[in-house]
């Protein structure tokens, strides 16, 4: 769909044609606006979104399309298995987006910061599309993502000493001086990730809830704003984080500016210190009368090893954190709660 950008610190605005994913005169991220209106298809194939998308050189790579089950032990809890895309996670969807924009500016080069499974996914697409991918990852990242990014892709790797944080900061810098298209937690990979919310949406009548893992908070803002393209105004988002690493839930309980925080999970990816879509995320979950929640390293644990031996689903940590939420809270017996399994990379 035409759009605009527009930051969302001051309001500076730029056309479709802007070839970057920050506000060239404050720095601050960026929103798609769409000029236009598309109908929400009822489907649940990543692209029959295509039309909600931001224009683009679109390939159409096979994503997406996940399967949502009903959870084995909880009647009311339905399971959103997203570890099944092609990188084991949903960054897929954000993936092909800022593919499909990094081809239409002419880029030939991707920088990216990343726990491990954004760097997986794009160096992925990345491979397949013809471009150099260039990724930024903390010391601390998980050694099987490291190597799947390694040795499946030909990535070049840089290890930050430091956390996420430090890792994006060192993408953007390397991206302004080589030309290459700064990816990652940014607007075009916020709209790949709503496609979640639509699909969840005509999988399971009566939706009532939707459990989010958080780590940078792009796929939470991105399923929020597909709601509201829906019109889909009952249906509350719920935040998950990591007790260790939990800056978004202390900034929602204390109603306070949100704080960096030095992770200390090991569910490595939503160990992301200072979110970037931290404030819009706040808000979103505000608008729906939502909440958010921490769970202990010892709950994901325990869930990840009840899913394997129950339903053979083998997530990592931060997958499962959304289960964790789900016994931690009180449900109605007619409530309908989608829960997000983000990943398996392990
Ligand atoms: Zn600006």
């Amino acid at each position: 769909m035409d759009y605009y950008l527009e930051c969302v610190e001051n309001g500076c605005r730029f056309p479709s044609s802007y070839n970057k994913q920050i506000c060239g005169n404050c720095g601050s991220i960026l929103e798609v606006i769409y000029k236009g209106k598309a109908k929400v298809p009822a489907s649940h194939e990543f692209w029959d979104y295509e039309a909600l998308l931001p224009k683009g050189k679109y390939k159409h790579y096979s994503l997406g399309g996940t399967k949502l089950v009903q959870s084995a032990e909880c009647n009311n809890l339905f399971l959103k298995l997203e570890l099944y895309n092609p990188t084991r996670s949903f960054k897929d969807r954000g993936s092909v987006v800022e593919i499909a924009k990094a081809l239409e500016y002419g880029y030939d080069e991707i920088s990216v910061a990343s726990t491990g499974n954004m760097a997986y996914s794009l160096a992925y697409y990345a491979k397949i599309a013809g471009f150099k991918a260039t990724v930024f990852i903390g010391k601390a990242a998980n050694p099987d993502k490291i190597r799947n990014i390694l040795m499946t892709h030909d990535a070049t790797l840089h290890m930050v000493t430091g956390d996420f944080s430090k890792a994006q900061a060192m993408a953007a810098k390397y991206a302004e001086k080589s030309s290459a298209f700064l990816a990652g937690d940014y607007c075009y990979r916020k709209e790949g990730q709503k496609t979640v919310a639509y699909e969840i949406a005509t999988q399971l009548n009566g939706l009532t809830h939707i459990i989010v893992p958080v780590g940078n908070a792009t796929l939470i803002s991105g399923m929020v704003k597909a709601l509201k393209e829906m019109k889909m105004n009952g249906v509350k988002i719920i935040a998950v984080q990591a007790e260790k690493c939990s800056p978004l839930v202390k900034a929602f309980r204390s109603k306070k500016m949100m704080k960096y925080e030095r992770p200390g999970t090991k569910a490595d990816a939503i160990a992301v210190g200072l979110p970037t879509f931290g404030d819009q995320a706040l808000k979103a979950i505000n608008d729906t009368g939502g909440t958010a929640i921490t769970v202990t390293e010892s709950e994901m644990e325990k869930e990840q090893s009840y899913l394997y031996k129950s339903q053979g689903i083998l997530a990592e940590l931060a997958g499962v954190a959304s289960i964790a939420a789900f016994k931690k809270l009180k449900f109605k017996q007619n409530d309908r709660v989608a829960a997000i399994i983000s990943g398996g990379n392990i």
